[in-house]
């Protein structure tokens, strides 16, 4: 029984030497005033007022761009009970809370939101004083010493509870956009219930204020969740009306076949005949799509009257760096007159793109679908859900009168389902259950979820993290799985990576390389568009590709690339390899390095670029291959009689997709690491095996 546990409150030696003086009126005074006018200013002191005392949970719900996000940290971080607190954990002192954290579902949003608030906070991001503002993302951390507000991915802080299942650093933890419904959100939102219901021992007494923030006023099941048993109090709600100006909606009269010509023409149309000033925020599916929408227009404008006001391209998408995405964030740079900001939904709810009064929404987003018949998550662009049009249609009425364009009838938008499943009924449940597992929780059918997945997936989860060597036969956790868990890549990758170092495969290096390259983006090489231009960058990629499949041919690109001593920029044109994914790639495979060194999977920190190429050996590449069946065995298809290939899970028919090397080809066997499904059921990122390599994986387990 471990002893009470005792607050030493008003000991001043447990209380931080100088708390920070630092009232919301710090910080860049002409940021004020637009702070001020935020519909949310109006509820700082009832914000505050709501979380001190014994009531530790506030349910906040305002439509996007009334400040939720980057006001209601600021508002509480100078609260009493957010200093650092010195309590007793069983019979040993500890540092308790003093940090805020505040997840975001992407990446985008958690960087671009802690700029903002470091901005207005007067404290340049990253500067390692008291007070500052920090985030924490996949593969980018910047949490210098003195940070009090932490923004951070959902999956930053599934890991930090993971490490810490009390979360001791944090005296609050604000949950944004909690209407998405993420698998991860959905996870933090059942831990921290277990937190708020629990009996604080882990936190020598000291209670964790938490925040739930929703952009949609849809709320009731999320009440219900929070609230707490055997008690009559709901859990306190505050709601904020927003500001929305009147938005002018107009669908096309006919059903669009070419999304990307529509979009062209609507571009245009609205740059030089609706007036000025007005961005264009363009909704598109993924990134392949936005990219080649840019080249098109950007082309198109090259073509225009030079007295035609200059239309600035600005791309916006998760994978997008740090750097790339601010312009999005800016006004027009000089010489230009309007931007145009091509986003996938992320600027639906997660990030408010300032300037806007056009919006162009092409009615579709990307997806994941776990099929479940399969056993295989895919990426589908399917017909958004009304609510998510709506959202769309409201960032045109951010700062005045808007119009929206959607290319689509208004008979389909009539079609359209009211609102997106939950994410935990569609997806791939396999990295929930591992975090669940990991988290000790033995029992998943006990854990509180909103929503829980059927039992189908949670066995096909099971059985595959059984494949990966991450549960025991008995279902408990074992050492892998406790390392995949806490790796920053799905399990399967994580699979992959601890094999590399076993002896017989002993190509961690290359491994890296390679998912550093696929977790860069869609797809390193751009698609080629005319026949022309097709024979002389194929001649180019000539040496890149490898007959045996896409990941070698994305390690040869990775390995030329960082031997390139000359002109990178230059290197990438002639190939048309995408030089962002590219340079993101080397960012990630610093990251993964780094973990490996960490933890001790490599043993000395890798000479640095520029290294001579040196080409590989079939016996190399057998190898590589084979350790990448260890974590994707089961995603494997056999070549049949009548040519097409049959996955050897569910018996199911795919064909190879265009982008891959493997396209058009017969082998014997083929692995797989995607599926995506769009005309036809397409396998992605294909490399050749043997037919015999499956069985002796099926066999290793
Ligand atoms: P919510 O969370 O309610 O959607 P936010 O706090 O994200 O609202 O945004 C409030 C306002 O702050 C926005 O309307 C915008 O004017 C401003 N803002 C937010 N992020 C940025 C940014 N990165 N750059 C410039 N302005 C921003």
């Amino acid at each position: 029984e471990p002893q009470r546990d005792v607050i030493k409150e008003n000991d001043p030696q447990t209380q931080t030497p100088h708390p920070p003086k630092r009232t919301t009126s710090n910080g860049d005074p002409s940021l004020l005033k637009s702070r001020k006018a935020l519909p949310i200013w109006a509820h700082q002191s009832e914000i505050k007022a709501s979380l001190r005392g014994d009531n530790d949970l506030l349910l906040i719900v305002g439509e996007t761009g009334s400040g939720k996000s980057t006001q209601v940290p600021q508002f509480l971080c100078d609260e009493p009970w957010c200093r650092r607190k010195k309590a007793q954990v069983q019979s040993d002192t500890v540092n308790v809370g003093g940090m805020i954290a505040i997840t975001q579902p992407r990446r985008v949003a958690a960087t671009t939101l802690a700029g903002r608030v470091a901005r207005e906070m007067g404290t340049p991001l990253g500067a390692s004083r008291e007070g500052s503002v920090g985030y924490s993302v996949r593969f980018d951390h910047n949490v210098p010493k003195g940070t009090k507000i932490k923004f951070l991915t959902e999956g930053m802080l599934l890991q930090e509870l993971l490490r810490d299942p009390n979360l001791r650093q944090y005296s609050a933890v604000i949950v944004d956009e909690i209407h998405e419904r993420s698998v991860d959100v959905d996870l933090i939102a059942g831990f921290l219930k277990q937190i708020l219901s629990g009996d604080k021992v882990g936190r020598g007494g000291i209670p964790l204020k938490v925040v739930i923030m929703s952009a949609t006023a849809d709320v009731e099941k999320i009440q219900t969740f929070f609230a707490p048993h055997n008690s009559r109090s709901p859990v306190r709600l505050l709601q904020i009306k927003g500001r929305q100006y009147p938005v002018e909606i107009k669908h096309t009269s006919k059903p669009v076949t070419d999304i990307q010509e529509a979009l062209l023409k609507q571009i245009f149309d609205i740059h030089l005949h609706e007036p000025l000033p007005g961005d264009i925020l363009a909704f598109l599916t993924g990134q392949e799509e936005i990219e080649s929408a840019q080249r098109l227009i950007e082309e198109y404008c090259e073509t225009l009257a030079s007295d035609v006001p200059k239309l600035l391209v600005c791309p916006l998408y998760g994978q997008l760096s740090i750097q790339a995405q601010q312009n999005a964030f800016l006004p027009a740079k000089k010489g230009f007159i309007r931007k145009v900001v091509l986003a996938t939904n992320i600027a639906e709810t997660s990030v408010t793109v300032p300037g806007v009064r056009y919006v162009i929404d092409c009615g579709k987003a990307k997806v994941k679908q776990f099929r479940s018949q399969l056993g295989m998550e895919s990426l589908l662009a399917k017909a958004i859900s009304k609510s998510s049009a709506i959202q769309r249609t409201g960032r045109a009425g951010r700062e005045g009168p808007g119009k929206c364009y959607r290319l689509y009838t208004s008979a389909t938008y009539d079609s359209l389902k009211e609102a997106d499943l939950p994410e935990i009924l569609r997806n791939d449940v396999l990295g929930a259950v591992l975090t669940m597992k990991a988290r000790g929780i033995n029992d998943i059918l006990s854990f509180p979820l909103m929503d829980f997945p059927d039992i189908e997936s949670v066995e096909k989860a099971l059985i595959h993290l059984h494949f990966l060597g991450a549960l025991a036969d008995d279902g408990t956790i074992t050492e892998v799985g406790r390392k995949l868990a806490l790796f920053p890549i799905s399990a399967p990758y994580g699979r992959v990576l601890l094999a590399a170092r076993e002896p017989q495969y002993d190509c961690l290096l290359e491994v890296i390389d390679i998912i550093a390259c696929i977790t860069s983006g869609d797809n390193i090489f751009h698609q080629l568009q005319s026949e022309e231009v097709r024979e002389e960058v194929e001649e180019y990629r000539k040496e890149l590709y490898r007959r045996e499949g896409d990941i070698l041919t994305y390690l040869t690109t990775m390995q030329r690339y960082a031997a390139e001593n000359a002109d990178r920029i230059e290197w990438c044109k002639k190939r048309k390899v995408n030089i962002r994914n590219m340079k993101q790639a080397l960012n990630i495979r610093k990251q993964l390095r780094g973990i490996c060194l960490k933890e001790k999977l490599l043993t000395e920190t890798p000479p640095p670029d520029p290294q001579p190429f040196v080409p590989m050996s079939p016996e190399r590449a057998i190898s590589l291959l084979k350790c990448f069946m260890k974590g994707f065995g089961t995603k494997c298809a056999l070549l049949a009689p009548d040519s097409s290939y049959v996955t050897i899970q569910g018996k199911h028919v795919v064909a190879i997709h265009p982008s891959s090397v493997l396209h058009g080809q017969k082998r014997e066997a083929i692995m797989f690491l995607e599926h995506v499904f769009t005309q036809r059921s397409y396998v992605k990122k294909v490399s050749t095996i043997q037919a015999d390599w499956i069985v002796e994986a099926m066999e290793g387990h």
